[in-house]
């Protein structure tokens, strides 16, 4: 049904506390995000992550600890069978249109160079605006969640944006696509 399902990451299939992480320990999935995406893998055999970290360039987050973050995900994601391809991420505060940084549309391009994606039969998934923003300007299917900063963005999104649907967790994403 997706050539691609891109996820963004804190707030999506994780809590997202204090806006940024930079400690492994910090890092935990939503208890029902396996669920959520056990049922999504039915729908694709490609996940990607894209998450903006821009608390490297500010000193707030260790490149370090991004990394090991992002070695813990593979594993589980690996450990439930599930297809994700790759982690993008943008460390920089760049907003121009083909910068890495969402709603900059660089993550996305690369994965379609990486991959040979098909961004226009793919489906992103976030709790930002500029989650929205991303998907939007690559002509993919877009999911607007209110988990993480979902509830302060709402508005914004509704006035601006087109997601094809507005959900209250990932889980619910899902019962509803299928
Ligand atoms: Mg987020």
């Amino acid at each position: 049904m997706f050539d691609a399902i891109f996820l963004d990451r804190d707030g999506t299939i994780s809590h997202d506390p204090y806006g940024y992480i930079n400690n492994v320990s910090d890092y935990h999935f939503f208890d029902y995000t396996f669920n959520a995406l056990e049922k999504l893998s039915s729908l694709t055999d490609k996940f990607f992550i894209v998450t903006n970290q821009s608390g490297i360039s500010t000193g707030k987050v260790d490149v370090e600890n991004v990394e090991n973050i992002h070695a813990f995900i593979y594993d589980q994601f690996e450990k439930k069978g599930l297809p994700l391809k790759k982690i993008y991420y943008a460390d920089n505060y760049d907003e121009s249109f083909h910068s890495f940084r969402k709603p900059g549309i660089g993550m996305f391009e690369q994965a379609e160079k990486d991959f040979g994606v098909d961004l226009r039969n793919s489906l992103m998934i976030g709790d930002s605006i500029v989650d929205i923003q991303a998907g939007e300007r690559c002509k993919m299917k877009t999911i607007f969640l209110l988990t993480g900063m979902g509830h302060d963005y709402l508005s914004e999104v509704e006035e601006n944006c087109e997601p094809y649907l507005i959900c209250d967790n990932l889980l619910v994403a899902a019962e509803k696509l299928l």
